[in-house]
């Protein structure tokens, strides 16, 4: 199946509970005023990917490194329902836990007849939820925006007290030809002066 992709790291520790790969889809037509992702937005851009050749990859990734589980953020990972239900089915079936961020609340998913949609929340171990607001913006929590955004588990892999051993991170990646990219959560504003 083709998954619209903005961006993958096949390892990470900064993007939730232990080493594990973070999926960044395509595409999120909200738009939050002051969202710090806006190059995520145009679901024209990106890159077309095989879900495929993806999952294999982190199998691989998973068995070298040992990692613990996979994130999807975005844009908005809804946006792409059958895709990303896809994928965390398959990666739970490896025994690999799954962490989403959304844009939506968990009742909106909710009252969705998306039978996509259904089968993640069914799957998913840890839901971020809710909009970034602007005016609610905290770093304290780890990896949350806004102070309205809530951890939801849905299965019983996590729990709260796994969430009060975490604290941000932030990753930065030099690339051969000089490019770099940061990953991760905190002030990066006042960090980068943006
Ligand atoms: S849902 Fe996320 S990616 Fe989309 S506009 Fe809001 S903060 Fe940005």
């Amino acid at each position: 199946m083709i998954v619209n992709i903005h961006k993958i790291l096949y390892h990470t520790t900064a993007e939730g509970f232990g080493h594990r790969a973070c999926i960044w889809l395509q595409g999120c037509s909200r738009h939050c005023k002051g969202c710090m992702a806006r190059d995520t937005w145009n679901p024209e851009d990106g890159c077309q990917m095989d879900t495929e050749s993806i999952l294999q990859r982190i199998f691989l990734e998973a068995q070298i490194r040992g990692l613990e589980g996979v994130t999807f953020l975005g844009g908005e990972p809804f946006e792409q329902p059958k895709p990303l239900s896809e994928m965390i089915c398959r990666i739970k079936k490896e025994g690999l836990s799954v962490i989403v961020f959304t844009g939506y609340t968990f009742e909106q998913l909710q009252q969705t007849e998306d039978e996509a949609v259904l089968a993640c929340l069914s799957q998913i171990d840890l839901l971020i939820d809710g909009a970034y607001i602007e005016e609610l913006r905290e770093f304290e929590r780890p990896w949350v925006g806004s102070s309205n955004q809530r951890y939801l588990f849905l299965t019983d892999r996590y729990s709260e007290n796994d969430i009060q051993k975490e604290r941000n991170r932030m990753e930065i990646r030099i690339s051969k030809d000089g490019k770099i990219t940061v990953n991760g959560m905190a002030d990066f504003q006042k960090i980068f002066h943006i």
